[in-house]
């Protein structure tokens, strides 16, 4: 097993583990209304109650606590069908990735080699389960998005591997170029 494979079984395991309530949960598919949201401005802080009227049982369990939507479900379908656009935040709306740097990793997860909007991610060591991995975050509402792997010998221009919850995206495509 090369050292890619290896590392996307791995990660296939831990996400098996971290699924917590993915499972039993009805899937989220990424919401693809337009205009795009508007920015926020600041730091978006909510209690747990707001969060959890804001979003769906999945996007809760993910963006709040962490958690791992199942692999191969019907929001990474959607992904790979998705044309040019933007994904936001499904939390905040704060502008994330964008369809230029996305991937099929072949993981089961929306895959993107680089963040389009660096300033809106941050990473952080996560030490769960016996390994160090770096989790990625949404910079403005703290919400938990994936993971990022590096050196896993994808041919993309960073060799970045940011694995990310389709849930915590909302895709909105690029407008229609007009005649
Ligand atoms: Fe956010």
């Amino acid at each position: 097993m090369n050292r890619a494979r290896a590392s996307l079984a791995l990660s296939a395991a831990l996400a098996l583990l971290a699924g917590c309530n993915a499972h039993d949960s009805t899937p989220t598919t990424m919401k693809t209304s337009a205009p795009p949201p508007t920015q926020p401005t600041a730091a978006v802080a909510k209690t747990d109650d707001e969060w959890r009227a804001q979003l769906t049982p999945e996007q809760y369990q993910v963006l709040r606590k962490a958690g791992t939507e199942r692999p191969f479900g019907k929001v990474y379908e959607e992904f790979k069908q998705q044309g040019g656009g933007t994904y936001f935040c499904a939390g905040c709306g704060a502008e994330l990735f964008s369809s230029d740097h996305k991937f099929d990793s072949h993981c089961g997860w929306p895959s993107f080699y680089d963040p389009a909007n660096a300033k809106n991610v941050r990473t952080l060591e996560d030490h769960s389960f016996g390994s160090v991995r770096i989790e990625v975050r949404c910079a403005v509402c703290d919400g938990h998005l994936g993971h990022v792997f590096k050196g896993e010998g994808f041919k993309t221009p960073t060799d970045q591997r940011y694995c990310i919850n389709g849930v915590a995206l909302k895709f909105v495509p690029k407008e229609k170029a007009k005649p």
